[in-house]
């Protein structure tokens, strides 16, 4: 509900206010510090960080130090003609070249003011033309998370927990000047709960991620039970309270899925980093019923999951030889039973009860196709990394798709500002991250969303003190 209101009490009023302690949030509130503003984070959760923690934490930049070793020649420009290919037209590209230009920038500042370590390789996943994804090291979007923390603690920022934020305050000039609250929440709270106000002078920032996990908000969209590689917590309460103030949203329907987890386990996993890095790239996925190949693995997100939801019975193979290229160690996930390894293609046959011959079959023709660097009947193209599928044991894994992002949200401007539904500016309102709806249009490129959480939490953090 909007609310026509005035602070009254000093000791509840803040410069700038950060809703979300991801990526995006924690960005925008060290960005605003060091330029001058009084900033405090509000975080729903007991613990920091949202989806950000749990994330691998890979970041996508070009034209990087590490690419110049390696001989790989990529510019934002090629970053943006991938970008705009994935998003189908539904992205916007004022703000996904300003992304693609500052994303180096971003990947610089992560390194030289956050201090984060990132592993020497470069990755490339589906839909990127050329190798440019970075990966924390070690793994995990909590490496950063927990630098940022530091740099939060070394600045004075307070990061305040168990605050969920409900709805917005304007004042007379239709302004947001401030927020209505839940103070001690907790995701199993009673419904009997006291809310208060707290107020911003120069400006809301929202960075609350999305709503991949909110099956309530979904029901309309994805009629299926589905599974999500999302935290519980992942819910879209803040766009459903902007909405109330006449924000416009976009892209609502558009939910992206990752096409690489396995149902196996819960959320992304073990398995994700085995399908994610490995398969699509080294390996192959098998139709089970047919034992054949259906879909090009290195397309993006998008096309390889509406190909595997469409085949259903799906598993992914790869050799010793490309898991050994990959340098990932697999023991954890082969210990937990969702990575099979096999001593040879009878045995994955049967195991899977997949036709024998036509397994057989398949592999072959593949394994001709790179060799003799033909053309794939489902447009793959053979990159010098591959290798034929043949040296044993071979490792496969069940695949299922499960919500991952959501691509819609709250428009912005490219500085930005909240949008209302006639494409006016909402003052004192910003949003960045997930939260918002037009940088990566119908598909979201892995690791992308790191690079734009961090360009726009910059920038949002920039502007806002600038009132
Ligand atoms: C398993 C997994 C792996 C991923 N790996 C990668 C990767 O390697 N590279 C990449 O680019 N992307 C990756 N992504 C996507 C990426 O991690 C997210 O898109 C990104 O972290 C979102 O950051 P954010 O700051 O916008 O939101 P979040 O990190 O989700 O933070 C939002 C915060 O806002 C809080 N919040 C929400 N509502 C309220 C409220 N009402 N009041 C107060 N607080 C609220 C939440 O609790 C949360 O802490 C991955 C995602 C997942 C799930």
């Amino acid at each position: 509900m909007s609310h026509q209101d005035h602070p009254t009490h000093t000791q509840n009023t803040f410069e700038v206010i950060v809703i979300g302690s991801g990526f995006a949030g924690l960005a925008a509130a060290i960005e605003c510090k060091m330029n001058g503003g009084n900033v405090i984070v509000l975080e729903k959760m007991k613990a920091i960080g949202g989806n950000s923690i749990i994330s691998d934490g890979g970041i996508a930049a070009p034209d990087t130090e590490e690419q110049h070793v390696l001989g790989i020649i990529d510019s934002s420009e090629l970053m943006f003609e991938d970008m705009m290919r994935s998003g189908e037209g539904l992205n916007d590209p004022k703000i996904t070249r300003l992304v693609c230009e500052h994303a180096l920038d971003a990947y610089t500042w992560s390194k030289d003011v956050l201090n984060v370590k990132y592993m020497s390789r470069v990755d490339i996943f589906g839909g990127h033309q050329v190798p440019r994804c970075y990966s924390p090291d070690p793994l995990s979007g909590s490496t950063m998370i927990l630098k940022m923390k530091r740099k939060c603690d070394e600045l004075g920022i307070e990061i305040r927990l168990s605050t969920y934020v409900k709805s917005f305050i304007k004042d007379d000039s239709d302004r947001v000047i401030g927020i209505e609250i839940i103070e001690n929440y907790s995701l199993n709270q009673s419904n009997a709960v006291i809310s208060t106000k707290r107020y911003a002078s120069k400006g809301i920032i929202i960075a609350t991620g999305g709503f991949a996990a909110d099956k309530q908000f979904l029901k309309k969209i994805i009629k299926e039970d589905f599974l999500t590689t999302n935290k519980k917590s992942t819910s879209a309460e803040v766009i459903e309270a902007s909405m109330k103030i006449n924000a416009a949203t976009k892209h609502l329907d558009q939910i992206q899925w990752m096409p690489w987890t396995t149902e196996d386990e819960i959320g992304y996993g073990k398995g994700g980093l085995f399908g994610d890095y490995i398969v699509s790239s080294y390996g192959i996925l098998v139709d089970c019923k047919s034992g054949k190949r259906f879909v090009n693995e290195l397309g993006n997100r998008k096309h390889v999951t509406d190909a595997i939801r469409m085949t259903k019975d799906v598993i992914g193979i790869v050799d010793e030889t490309s898991v050994i290229k990959t340098g990932w160690k697999l023991e954890d996930a082969i210990n937990k039973g969702i990575i099979q390894v096999h001593p040879s293609l009878d045995h994955l046959a049967s195991h899977y009860s997949i036709p024998n011959e036509s397994l057989k079959r398949t592999i072959t023709d593949y394994n001709s196709n790179i060799t003799h660097k033909n053309i794939d009947p489902f447009g793959k193209v053979y990159e010098t990394w591959m290798s034929p599928i043949e040296t044993p044991p071979f490792y496969t894994m069940r695949i299922r798709p499960k919500t991952h992002y959501s691509l819609g949200g709250l428009v912005t401007d490219i500085d930005t500002h909240v949008l209302d539904i006639h494409g006016n500016i909402i003052k004192g309102l910003f949003a960045v991250g997930e939260v918002t709806a037009l940088t990566h249009g119908a598909n979201r490129l892995g690791s992308c969303s790191v690079t734009e959480c961090l360009v726009m939490g910059r920038i949002a953090g920039r502007k806002v003190v600038e009132y």
